[in-house]
């Protein structure tokens, strides 16, 4: 029978990896491993396999399924605050301009621009499309009479695992459905 899975490649088939509560142990990025990796903990006995993929791999000494799910058999206690990446900012902002509020054309301002001692700080960098950076230029808000619509915050690990409930990643196996929350119900 077909199945997409029997033709990926295994580089494709990354695992899922779930704490041992069989939550995600991260969202952003959401916590997958490569399968050589997941393989190893596997005989390291470092984690349980919860699913898999229809694609094995071979060894002269072995034959098994690529894992797809795998949860950790130690609890790992999730850290509080995400890392500040450009993707984890954007998601802050929901991928909009503070300014004025478009998706388009999307770049980062800094509120207190840099020559005036401004920092690289989640409280202090802003989602800004190309126009909006443009008109304010090297200028505070209020010098330049722009409003932020939100105050930039570092947000915790929750806030932002809520607001990415409206932005998936592109690629989700079947497998993981069941582990993510990405699913029509939950956004309905
Ligand atoms: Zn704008």
């Amino acid at each position: 029978m077909y199945h997409p899975d029997r033709i990926r490649h295994p580089d494709n088939c990354p695992a899922l990896v779930l704490n041992a509560d069989y939550t995600p142990l991260s969202y952003y990025p959401l916590s997958l491993w490569p399968w050589q990796t997941a393989i190893k903990a596997v005989f390291l006995e470092r984690v349980d396999i919860v699913e898999c993929y229809e694609r094995e791999v071979h060894s002269p000494s072995f034959h098994m399924r690529i894992p797809s799910v795998i949860a950790l058999k130690q609890y790992v206690r999730p850290s509080e605050h995400p890392a500040f990446t450009r993707f984890n900012l954007f998601l802050r902002d929901k991928f909009s301009c503070l300014y004025c509020g478009t998706t388009k054309d999307l770049t980062f301002d800094h509120v207190v621009p840099r020559r005036a001692g401004g920092r690289t700080t989640w409280e202090n960098v802003a989602t800004a499309c190309a126009p909006c950076n443009l008109r304010k230029g090297g200028r505070t808000p209020r010098e330049a009479n722009m409003a932020l619509r939100e105050q930039p915050i570092r947000p915790t690990t929750w806030q932002l695992q809520d607001r990415g409930r409206a932005f998936p990643p592109n690629y989700l196996h079947e497998s993981w459905h069941d582990w993510l929350y990405w699913d029509v119900e939950l956004l309905a």
